[in-house]
């Protein structure tokens, strides 16, 4: 049987061993408590699945324009405009099949084999992937704890060669928690000015932060951060419609347009009546509809936080965005915990799902051994739970 080349350099997620042998537990009947959910755990919004059935009653059930239907563009252009304080004609904007498929596209369309991509730690793990694929080179560069782990622009600078076509800022971040402050941003912007560097700002957990944490988008920053930025964004958290597979990428016109180009030969247009439910989430209710999940997330985030930091030698800084805590636990490795050697975020995470029943997603795959990345993407209950089992094995 012939695999391309191509296939077989794409490695099986690093983690899958813990998220698949946490199945099988499940399934023998053990009480496993998860923590790797990439999800929300709210369903989606009433308003925006009428919109759907509404749409499907209506026929709307046959090809669109590949790129999304122009309504839709255009609503997106207006949140844009509104939210974000950006300008984009719907032309402009392209409706991917989900966010990763708008990393993917947005790379497919940029980069040429030999391109290097600029992927500060923690990285999420379809990037290296997906600058792969696109016979680039992932340029990583490690961040440090004493920076909440954010890149600066002298890391960022130290790291552009001539080669250097792409930047890619995920802000807030997953799996870190954090968010870049405006200030951060526009000092990483400036330093890119003079280059032709690109940057990929993916702005997925926008409407997820907490306390005063102010969210900026890359391209508002000025004008030379908007000409070199492509604005990736998404329903998929904020209105919790994972499973709807709708992204979107905003940018620089000849982009968008070889986007549109690759997308109308490898999926055409995304889910037809979707792309209805997608204007009616972005209409009015939306505000009240994302501010509950949003602040059910913000109790859940600092709980868990507190908890971890309770736990002796591990270090774990409140989330300020996405769904996620990012705790070091490097202090416990070398440790044998119930027979077991533990030397680094693999180790970890193994024998806690075995000995102790809980999944969580060791730091290696983002790119940082020290952390493993515990989602609160699920209910109070299950994290004191988790965090009680957590707390007892590790002490
Ligand atoms: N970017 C980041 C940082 C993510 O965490 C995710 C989801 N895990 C995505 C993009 C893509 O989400 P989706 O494909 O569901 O839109």
């Amino acid at each position: 049987m012939k695999v391309s080349k191509r296939a077989q350099a794409v490695p099986p997620s690093a983690t899958l061993a813990v998220s698949s042998r946490a199945k099988e537990l499940k399934s023998q009947g053990i009480d496993v408590i998860g923590f790797g959910a990439g999800a929300p755990d709210f369903d989606t919004p009433d308003y925006i699945k009428d919109a759907a059935i509404e749409a499907l009653k209506q026929g709307q059930t046959k090809y669109t324009a590949a790129s999304g239907i122009v309504e839709l563009r255009t609503a997106i252009a207006q949140k844009l405009q509104k939210e974000n304080g950006l300008t984009y004609t719907p032309e402009q904007i392209i409706v991917n099949i989900g966010g990763k498929h708008s990393v993917y596209e947005a790379m497919q369309a940029v980069l040429d084999p030999g391109d290097e991509v600029i992927l500060p730690t923690p990285y999420w793990v379809t990037y290296p992937e997906t600058v792969t694929l696109a016979g680039a080179i992932a340029k990583v560069v490690q961040t440090d704890k004493s920076n909440s782990y954010k890149i600066t622009p002298s890391q960022l600078k130290a790291a552009l060669t001539e080669k250097t076509a792409m930047l890619v800022i995920n802000s807030p971040n997953n799996p870190g928690g954090f968010t870049y402050t405006p200030e951060e941003l526009a000092e990483i912007a400036k330093a890119l000015e003079g280059t032709k560097v690109m940057v990929l700002s993916d702005e997925i957990y926008e409407k997820l932060i907490y306390g005063d944490t102010k969210f900026v988008s890359f391209a508002s920053l000025s004008d030379d951060a908007y000409n070199r930025t492509l604005t990736l964004n998404g329903f998929s958290k904020a209105f919790s419609m994972t499973g709807w597979r709708l992204g979107y990428t905003a940018g620089p016109l000849e982009v968008i347009k070889a986007m549109g180009r690759l997308q109308s030969h490898m999926t055409s247009n995304p889910v037809t009546f979707g792309q209805y439910a997608a204007i009616a989430a972005l209409g009015d209710p939306a505000d009240e509809a994302i501010e509950n999940m949003r602040a059910e997330f913000e109790k859940r985030g600092k709980y868990m936080a507190q908890r971890l930091n309770s736990i002796k030698g591990v270090f774990c800084s409140e989330s300020t965005g996405a769904f996620y805590c990012f705790p070091d636990v490097s202090s416990h490795y070398g440790r044998i915990i119930n027979n077991v050697k533990i030397n680094n975020s693999m180790d970890f995470a193994k024998a806690l799902l075995e000995q102790a029943n809980v999944a969580l997603v060791p730091g290696l795959p983002f790119g940082c051994d020290n952390n493993v990345r515990l989602s609160f993407a699920c209910s109070l209950e299950q994290i004191t739970s988790g965090l009680d089992r957590l707390e007892k094995w590790m002490t």
